[in-house]
């Protein structure tokens, strides 16, 4: 879909404000061009300029869902809205409500595991090509001030030894330190543990320009990293609780 074909482009109080995440979706994207809602009045997705009464809003809300339950592009749709976080309108078939609270849900539920974020997290996945590992590290992260809170998670192939547990759990604490930023870290604390049944080490560390909480824990041949960091030499904010919130599924 192009600009001047979208819904959003008939000038409404969110034109602007979707203008711009419009143009970008030009250059990236092509599955516009299947919407279902392509060419059609933009008010039944975002309202109109006067104030509509809840009948209205509900009835108008209900016919645009009706066009996106036909839509055959409407799970890229709604996936799309909720990584840009489109704060108006009918998106995927659902208000901007429904896509706030799906969101929150996703933050505390993600696949293998769940944790409470101090905000709904962004997800990243990166490349691994090293010492004959090629993987895809999956990261879900937030911010919150100078604290960050991570929970990455890799899984092995089959080739590489997981019999004895402790010894990735410290080659992942290293790897972790040596990529974390902080210079000199002097640790606080590095102890065994175990989480949801599955082995762990558990580490703190400071230095002079950050402060970490680490939770290396591996299930079966999967790597889950639990990370807070601040860019200050003090403990993130709230940091224990959000390590302690993790269970893996
Ligand atoms: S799901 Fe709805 S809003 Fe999204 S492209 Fe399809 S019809 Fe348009």
């Amino acid at each position: 879909m192009t600009n001047e074909e979208h819904p959003s482009r008939k000038t409404t109080k969110t034109t602007k404000a979707l203008a711009s995440k419009l143009a970008s979706l030009e250059l990236e994207a092509r599955w516009q061009d299947l919407a279902e809602c392509k060419g059609m009045d933009p008010t039944l997705f975002f309202g109109p300029e006067h104030a509509e009464t809840v009948k209205e809003k509900r009835d108008r809300e209900d016919a645009a869902k009706a066009v996106c339950n036909r839509c055959p592009v409407r799970a890229e749709c709604l996936e799309y809205a909720l990584d840009a976080r489109e704060a108006y309108g009918i998106w995927g078939g659902m208000t901007e409500l429904e896509r706030r609270a799906l969101l929150r849900r996703r933050s505390y539920d993600k696949p293998g595991f769940t944790a409470k974020f101090p905000s709904a997290p962004t997800r990243e996945t990166q490349h691994i090509s090293q010492s004959g590992l090629n993987v895809d590290l999956t990261i879900y992260k937030s911010d919150l001030g100078t604290s960050h809170y991570t929970v990455s998670y890799v899984t092995y192939p089959n080739s590489v030894d997981v019999s004895n547990p402790q010894n990735n759990l410290n080659g992942a604490v290293n790897g972790a330190l040596q990529s974390s930023g902080i210079e000199n870290p002097h640790l606080v604390k590095q102890v065994p543990n175990t989480v949801s049944g599955s082995p762990g080490m558990e580490v703190e560390a400071s230095a002079d320009n950050g402060y970490l909480f680490l939770e290396a824990i591996l299930k079966d041949h999967t790597l889950f990293q639990v990370l807070t960091a601040n860019d200050k030499n003090a403990p993130p904010v709230a940091a224990q609780p959000f390590i302690d919130s993790v269970t893996l599924k």
